[in-house]
């Protein structure tokens, strides 16, 4: 077995123990395989095992690498920050974005997205801890972004994503992931039919997945250690 089969195999075996701690079913918790900086050539080793959805953070790396993997069906998220000049891109290349914060790009992402092409899923981005250096939509401005982004005609809203500031412990990152968890719970009461919590990656998918994490974005774990980020 490869570096990447192996890795991946662990990465599940995480996931699988991390559901049943948790007394959830394993097939509730999605990866996602964070292949930023790595080239097309791991993608299609994951792919290889059984690996369908990736994730990238940098737009232009991401659109060379998917026109190079074109022959395989493969699914593709964008999980960086979105910037108003690149929203054409992501509407084009992309079937998620888990990174929308405000209304203004969600909208460019609806005009923008081709026709012919399904709906592009999108998750809000959270700032849930209130770092101070981060995107994210703040906790209190969720819901009436939430009920906009519902409406527009080619996105489906599918859910929330965040990204903690690192903490060592499992205590403190459930906590706070359990404080994404409320607020996804309230958005559907109140309504809105969501399915999908982007939380968790490779130091805290555990606690993440004890809090209801939905999909799990893994890049380390599965193909190393980035040297690093290209164009961040
Ligand atoms: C890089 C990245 C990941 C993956 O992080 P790892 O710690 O390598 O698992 C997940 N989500 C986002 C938004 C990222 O930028």
């Amino acid at each position: 077995m490869t570096t990447i089969a192996a890795k991946l195999q662990l990465v599940h075996q995480r996931i699988a123990a991390a559901c049943t701690a948790a007394h959830r079913g394993v097939g509730e918790v999605q990866l996602l395989a964070v292949s930023k900086t790595f080239g097309p050539e791991a993608v299609r080793e994951a792919h290889a095992y059984g690996q369908r959805a990736f994730g990238e953070n940098y737009i232009q790396e991401a659109v060379e690498k998917i026109a190079l993997l074109g022959d395989l069906p493969l699914e593709w998220h964008c999980i960086g920050p979105v910037q108003s000049n690149k929203t054409r891109l992501v509407a084009a290349h992309f079937d998620w974005v888990h990174t929308v914060d405000r209304l203004k790009v969600a909208q460019r992402l609806s005009e923008q997205r081709p026709e012919g092409r399904p709906a592009l899923q999108v998750c809000l981005q959270v700032n849930i801890d209130g770092g101070p250096t981060k995107s994210g939509v703040a906790p209190r401005d969720v819901p009436a972004l939430a009920r906009e982004v519902a409406q527009l005609p080619n996105l489906q809203l599918r859910g929330l994503m965040t990204i903690p500031e690192p903490c060592d412990d499992f205590e403190g990152q459930f906590a706070v992931h359990r404080r994404t968890r409320a607020l996804f719970d309230e958005l559907r009461d109140q309504g809105l039919a969501l399915d999908t919590l982007s939380m968790g990656m490779t130091a805290d998918l555990e606690a993440a997945i004890a809090a209801g994490s939905t999909m799990v974005r893994v890049g380390t774990a599965i193909f190393g250690s980035r040297v690093k980020p290209t164009g961040a």
